[in-house]
């Protein structure tokens, strides 16, 4: 996806924050936030303080960014949220946790979000033995994700899966490294949900 192909980092500094778009790079020193944490430009030095309605809409532009989602699809994410029961800004984190290209990443089978939805994109992987690659396709609990059968030598996902094996994944996440493959137990709580988001304030933003 063109927004993403040389502009990661820019928008992490931007954000004053690791958003963690390029895989394994993130965790290392190598990491632009580690080594220039102040915003890209002329003027990224300098301190501005953002007024309420600024707060809000950098907010919501670094949830966008952590999930890759476009503005049009994110909206329609809030819409959703609102039309459930319980509290809108833990439904919108439920919801965008919820994408399969996500899933995928928090199986530890794509680097980072972005290299998710690409694998999704390229029909890499299957749900509940059917393939699916639209990586906006949202998981429901008992659902099985797996790299499809054809797929089990693509290197780029072994690699993955042999990087993170020993990493934990969500409780709301079952990985079986050996089948590839990965089950949702139950959608994510927000206590699962561990980055630094204060959903309210997007609540608060597109309630104006
Ligand atoms: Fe963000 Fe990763 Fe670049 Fe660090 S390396 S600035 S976390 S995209």
């Amino acid at each position: 996806m063109a927004r993403y192909k040389d502009e990661q980092c820019r928008i992490c500094r931007r954000e004053g924050q690791k958003l963690f778009l390029k895989g394994s790079r993130c965790y290392t020193d190598k990491c632009s936030i580690s080594r220039r944490n102040y915003a890209p430009g002329q003027h990224g030095q300098r301190r501005t303080k953002l007024s309420e309605y600024g707060t809000q809409l950098r907010e919501k532009q670094r949830t966008k960014s952590y999930y890759g989602v476009a503005e049009k699809q994110f909206r329609k994410y809030f819409e959703m949220a609102s039309n459930k029961k319980g509290i809108t800004g833990t439904n919108l984190l439920q919801i965008l946790e919820s994408r399969l290209d996500n899933v995928v990443y928090r199986l530890g089978f794509g680097s980072s979000r972005a290299q998710a939805r690409q694998l999704v994109n390229h029909g890499q992987f299957e749900v509940n033995g059917k393939k699916v690659d639209i990586a906006s396709y949202l998981v429901k609990p008992g659902d099985i994700v797996a790299v499809r059968e054809s797929k089990k030598d693509n290197a780029t996902i072994k690699a993955n899966a042999e990087e993170n094996a020993a990493k934990p994944v969500p409780e709301w996440l079952e990985k079986n490294n050996e089948t590839l493959s990965g089950k949702v137990v139950r959608l994510a709580s927000r206590e699962d949900i561990d980055i630094p988001i204060e959903e309210h304030l997007i609540v608060e933003l597109y309630s104006k």
